[in-house]
Order: C-alpha cells, then sequence, then structure tokens
C-alpha cells in the first residue's frame, strides 16, 4: 500500500512539524490541523497492532475526514498513551517552569499533579500550563497538618533556605503558613478556614498523616514535639466537607497506622506507599501493611501513589551534597535535598516492595509519581528495576492509570475513536525491552505536534 507521505523522516528521524499558532500573533491561524497518522504500531491496552488514526479537532478518529493537511508516516513506531507523574512538587513557580516543562515533555509525561503548593506561585504560571503544547497539571495548595506537623519544619526550616531563598528571596518566619501548609488543630479551625481553602478553587485536598499510631503521645505532649501530622480524628469531617465541596482528598501518610486511618476516613488517594520514608530501622514493622489493609483498600476504590524513588540516597558522585541531607522527608526540587542513609534506605525499599506487590495482588489501583524525581520517568524505571511487575503491566500502570487517576473525567490514557490526540512514539516495543520509554521520536499533544528537545 502507497501512502502520500507529506512529513518525511531524514535518516531515520521524524521531524517535528511547527504546532500550527503556537507563533505570536498567529491568532488567525487555524486550531488545528487535520492529520493522517500512518504506518504506526499502536498500544490496545493489551498489545501493539498496525492501524491508521486521522487527528481532527485535536481528538483521534478512524474515520478519514474530507481534508487532510497532512500525513505523518509514524515508521513503524510504537505507538503509546503519554505518561503520567501523579506526585511532584517540581511544577511550582516561574523561576524554572520553562526547564521543568521541558524536562516534562522530552519523558514524555504530560500530566502531572502536585499534591502541595502555593497557590499564589500557582496562579503565576497558570497561564503558561494546562494548554496544547505544554503539560497539564492539578494541584492540592496548601495541604493540611496539625501546628508544628509536617510539612512545617520542612518548610520554615529547610525549604525556605534550600529552595525558595532563590526563588523569592528571603521571608519571615511564618511566612508559609497559610501558603505552604493551612494548621488545622481542630473543628473549629476547620470552620474558620475552611472557606479560605475553598477560595483558593484547588483541584484537589491534601492531608497529612503522619505516625497516627503516636497520637495519643502527641495529644499528651499538647502539640510539641514529634513527627506528626493531623489528628486522626479531624480527618473524616475534613473528607466530609471536601467531598460536598466535590473535592477528592488524596492523603499524605507514613506508616501501616496512617494507611489505616486514611482508609476508614474516606480518602480518594494515597500518595504514598508506608515504607517511602523510614526514619530509623527498628521502625520499620511500622510500615507492614497486612492483607486485609490491601482487601480494604481495594474494596474502598482508592487509588496510592508508589514513589519508591523519593528517598532514594543520591549516587555517590553527589555526596558531597550531604550537608543539605533533608531529614523530613522532604519536598525540595534538588535530588540532593531528599534521601536516606543507604542502609536504612535498603531496608524501606523491600518494605515498599513488599506492599506494593500486596496491594497489586489485592487489585489495589495504584498510580506512578516520583515526588522528587524530575519527572516520573525515574519512578518507572525504579519499578522495573525492583520486578514488581511485568513489563506490559508496568506500561499500563503509567500511560493509562496514571494520566487517569490525574484527569479522571478526561478521555486520555487511551488511543482510541473519540480519545485526546495525544501519544508518543517510540522506536522500540516497550513490552519486550522496558528501556524502549526512553527512546521517544515524536510527540503529539491534543492534536499539536510537539517540539521537544532538551
Ligand atoms: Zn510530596
Amino acid at each position: 500500500m502507497v501512502f502520500v507521505i507529506a512529513v518525511i523522516c531524514a535518516a531515520g528521524n521524524l521531524l517535528f512539524v511547527e504546532a500550527p499558532g503556537r507563533a505570536a500573533g498567529l491568532a488567525s491561524a487555524p486550531a488545528f490541523k487535520q492529520y493522517a497518522l500512518v504506518n504506526g504500531r499502536w498500544f490496545n491496552g493489551h498489545q501493539f497492532q498496525e492501524d491508521r488514526f486521522y487527528v481532527v479537532d485535536g481528538r483521534l478518529t478512524r474515520k478519514q475526514p474530507a481534508h487532510v493537511d497532512e500525513t505523518i508516516d509514524l515508521q513503524a513506531g510504537f505507538v503509546v498513551p503519554p505518561f503520567g507523574e501523579a506526585h511532584n512538587h517540581n511544577v511550582e513557580g516561574l523561576w524554572d517552569l520553562d526547564a521543568v516543562v521541558a524536562r516534562y515533555l522530552h519523558d514524555g509525561v504530560f500530566y502531572v499533579k502536585n499534591p502541595n503548593s502555593i497557590r499564589e506561585f500557582t496562579a503565576q504560571i497558570a497561564p503558561r500550563i494546562n494548554n496544547p503544547t505544554s503539560i497539564d497539571v492539578v494541584f492540592a495548595n496548601a495541604g493540611l497538618t496539625s501546628s508544628d506537623g509536617h510539612p512545617v519544619p520542612l518548610y520554615e526550616q529547610v525549604l525556605r533556605e534550600s529552595r525558595y531563598r532563590t526563588a523569592v528571596g528571603e521571608v519571615p518566619t511564618g511566612w508559609f503558613n497559610n501558603r505552604g501548609y493551612v494548621l488545622i488543630d481542630s473543628e473549629l479551625d476547620l470552620q474558620k478556614k475552611w472557606s479560605t481553602l475553598t477560595e483558593g478553587q484547588p483541584d484537589f485536598v491534601k492531608v497529612f498523616l503522619v505516625h497516627s499510631e503516636d497520637t495519643a503521645q502527641h495529644r499528651q505532649a499538647g502539640g510539641s514535639s514529634g513527627r506528626k501530622g493531623l489528628d486522626p480524628g479531624l480527618v473524616p469531617s475534613i473528607v466530609e466537607r471536601a467531598h460536598r465541596a466535590g473535592l477528592r482528598v488524596s492523603a499524605h501518610v507514613e506508616t501501616a497506622a496512617d494507611f489505616r486511618v486514611a482508609l476508614s476516613a474516606g480518602v480518594d488517594e494515597l500518595a504514598h506507599v508506608p515504607g517511602w520514608f523510614l526514619d530509623q530501622v527498628r521502625e520499620a514493622e511500622r510500615m507492614v501493611l497486612t492483607e486485609e489493609d490491601a482487601r480494604l483498600a481495594a474494596k474502598a476504590g482508592v487509588v496510592i501513589t508508589t514513589t519508591t524513588v523519593a528517598m532514594k540516597p543520591a549516587p555517590a558522585a553527589d555526596a558531597r551534597h550531604e550537608g543539605i541531607h533533608d531529614p523530613q522527608g522532604g519536598h525540595g526540587q534538588s535530588k540532593h535535598a531528599s534521601s536516606m542513609d543507604p542502609a536504612t534506605w535498603s531496608q524501606a525499599r523491600d518494605l515498599q516492595a513488599r506492599n506494593i506487590r500486596l496491594l497489586h495482588r489485592q487489585g489495589v489501583k495504584l498510580a506512578i509519581g516520583s515526588d522528587h524525581a524530575e519527572t516520573s520517568l525515574a519512578e518507572a524505571l525504579h519499578l522495573h528495576e525492583l520486578g514488581l511487575f511485568d513489563n506490559l503491566t508496568l506500561l499500563r500502570l503509567w500511560c493509562e492509570d496514571t494520566p487517569r487517576s490525574i484527569f479522571p473525567d478526561r478521555r486520555i490514557g487511551r488511543l482510541d475513536e473519540g480519545y485526546e490526540a495525544s501519544l508518543l512514539v517510540l522506536s522500540e516495543n516497550p513490552i519486550e525491552h522496558f528501556q524502549a520509554v526512553t527512546h521517544i521520536d515524536f510527540r503529539m499533544k491534543q492534536g499539536r505536534v510537539l517540539h521537544a528537545g532538551r
């Protein structure tokens, strides 16, 4: 069969065509070109099949339109839906937005979830994300915790210096209150602060649960020392208010007790798997999930984000950066700002692997998120290295389940009639060879061909 090829490859590489209307002053340019995408092998959720799709109004169709602007030869490449990053804080401010967006597009990660963010920074970057030539991101704004709970010391003592000084300059103590976190110590606090919280129009609500098994000691200590989060007794009413406002709730959890508190309170998502952060090896048993925990999570339909690389020690070459090691399990953007010592990390890694295997076996919905890496590519490769899933399962988690968990109402995560025309073309088959996900020859988002060189 012979196709009319309008965009031809050169030296084995696909040419990237200019996205229509992208340049300034092209307001009169047509919003969408109509493409024929030929000679591709398309992922159908199970395998790759030769197919031909057209792109009309930014969506995929098999029905040939009356007019095709360009035909693109996909060169027998392997077509998959773009990937997701279900947990990261790095899409944050104007100071590095271009580089961050470029990295995500380069890695084929088009959908990102930021489960703790500063509302005024988000407002500044809003015009430059969530459009066809950028990444699509949802934000929680400031998460809810108790006085002195995580992440208060992290923002006030660590990130103020390591992350924000260069970005926004010197800020006074307490500046992050109601920006990086919201303090909820009682039902009265919740009543008083709730309307401000919803006025910020978060895409979802984040709650912090930390060592809930120590709640009695935290209450006795009158709110002082110890690693902690919200009083578990307040979480059900937070969830109820959020659901009434049409907002999903994502819980930061560290231990199995946090996991149980989150589930019984009715949260929609867990932002971590217990074991992701282990302060001391002797606390390991607090992280162990049971079959019953996994069964209940499956029954509740919660989505649990993996974050297995969140605290991974930096490579030896970066050891000189240990001075800014962050003991709080922090949200620093730098890969050096958060890691554990190698012995504790190896124990934590085994705990996470065990818990994830258990959750998956019981049919719990999982999503892939790295928390601190440049993109979720690091997390996907680490999950592959841990050998928890076969390649097909891992691919589906990353290109189907994760994007849908971030944007449940969109037609994404699938290459089929009427779905958004967002796709990646890989030069090799990722089911045979998972590393193929790192060789992306072509990217399209919502019907626009993307340039994504790094
Ligand atoms: Zn995080």
